[in-house]
């Protein structure tokens, strides 16, 4: 059975990651390749709207980050002798477990409609999380796999996906996939998931989401809003090409630009809602199941709420979640500011502007 009976989560899910006790969750067999839930609908309008804040279309730069970041995690997938066999013998193999993957994660049901090694994959996505970013996904896939560059172009017809990956002839300059990210260091955590008894998989999941493990969707049951299953690297790596290339104010678009769609989901649901620092905490514990960090400690004194968030997945994402419920629930418009992770942790402050 490819879902769990009692919990609904599919078995897949739950084998291919692990749930720590920190606020994180990382890929099963490589607890360096951390993953969060991310909801695609707000990541989608994120990027919108820094698209149109800054009058520059991102798709490029979003198909250019996920192709770097596919790529590199492709290569860890493949690395050793596996690799080898897989790269020489089987690479049609290859492509349909890539296509259980994709459908795993949320990101749409993947298939191969023309294929000839070392030159070019058609594929078709179906449900597609996003057009650029699937087709980065795969081309970094098919980069890695083939063992050369590639070049990549998709267009939307039918309502799905169709993108056409053809290897380059020349290569890369030596370095330009090198990733830069660097993972800060991880602070301990207490959590305590309460398991399915049937397939181990934290309860919550099952209560949080609801699966189609066929046409790769997985929805947020309380917002019904799409989400996605994406690792912390490429998330970081996307944020970071954003900022390079458009400038250092993006971090703090980012938190605005989530602040405001927090504070209307909040607001639309119109229900009195506990702003204690109990309230805070209880607030904060929505992150964890995510894998999006720990919110730790909160205190509160004159309308200024500082929290501490360990092992944040991306500052300026959670300040953005704080400070949206904080005007939300006070009416006033608030100043968020925060501190770097790079020790672990990020402290927030929230104050009236
Ligand atoms: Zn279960």
């Amino acid at each position: 059975m490819r879902t769990c009976p009692r919990c609904g989560v599919p078995r897949i899910l739950t084998s291919e990651h692990t749930w720590l006790p920190n606020g994180t969750m990382t890929l099963a067999r490589d607890v360096t390749h951390r993953m969060v839930f991310i909801d695609n609908d707000a990541l989608n309008y994120t990027m919108d709207s820094i698209g149109d804040r800054l009058g520059v279309p991102l798709e490029g730069i979003i198909q250019e980050a996920k192709r770097k970041s596919g790529k590199h995690f492709m290569d860890a997938v493949l690395s050793g002798a596996k690799g080898v066999i897989a790269r020489n013998l089987i690479s049609t193999r290859v492509y349909d477990q890539l296509g259980k993957q994709v459908s795993m994660l949320g990101l749409g049901a993947a298939e191969v409609s023309s294929y000839k090694r070392h030159r070019y994959l058609d594929g078709v996505i179906t449900d597609a999380y996003s057009g650029p970013a699937i087709t980065g996904d795969i081309c970094g896939a098919f980069e890695s796999i083939e063992g050369r560059a590639a070049e990549a172009t998709f267009e939307v017809s039918g309502g799905a996906v169709h993108c056409h990956i053809e290897a380059a002839s020349e290569r890369r300059p030596e370095n330009d996939d090198a990733s830069s990210f660097l993972p800060p260091p991880m602070v301990a955590g207490r959590n305590i998931y309460e398991l399915c008894p049937v397939c181990k998989a934290p309860l919550s999941m099952g209560s949080q989401y609801a699966f189609d493990p066929d046409r790769g969707i997985i929805v947020d049951r309380k917002t019904d809003h799409r989400v996605v299953l994406i690792g912390v690297m490429t998330l970081s790596g996307l944020f970071g090409e954003l900022e390079a290339e458009l400038g250092r104010d993006v971090p703090r678009m980012m938190a605005d630009i989530e602040k405001g769609r927090v504070r209307e989901l909040i607001a639309a649901k119109g229900r009195d809602l506990d702003t204690s620092e109990a309230g805070y905490l209880r607030y904060m514990k929505t992150l964890e199941l995510k894998g999006m960090g720990n919110g730790s400690s909160v205190s509160i004194s004159d309308g200024t709420v500082r929290a501490r968030v360990d092992n944040p997945y991306y500052e300026p994402l959670v300040a953005g979640f704080l400070a949206g419920f904080y005007e939300a629930t006070s009416g006033k418009s608030a100043q968020v500011d925060w501190t770097s992770g790079t020790q672990g942790f990020s402290e927030v402050t929230i104050r009236p502007s």
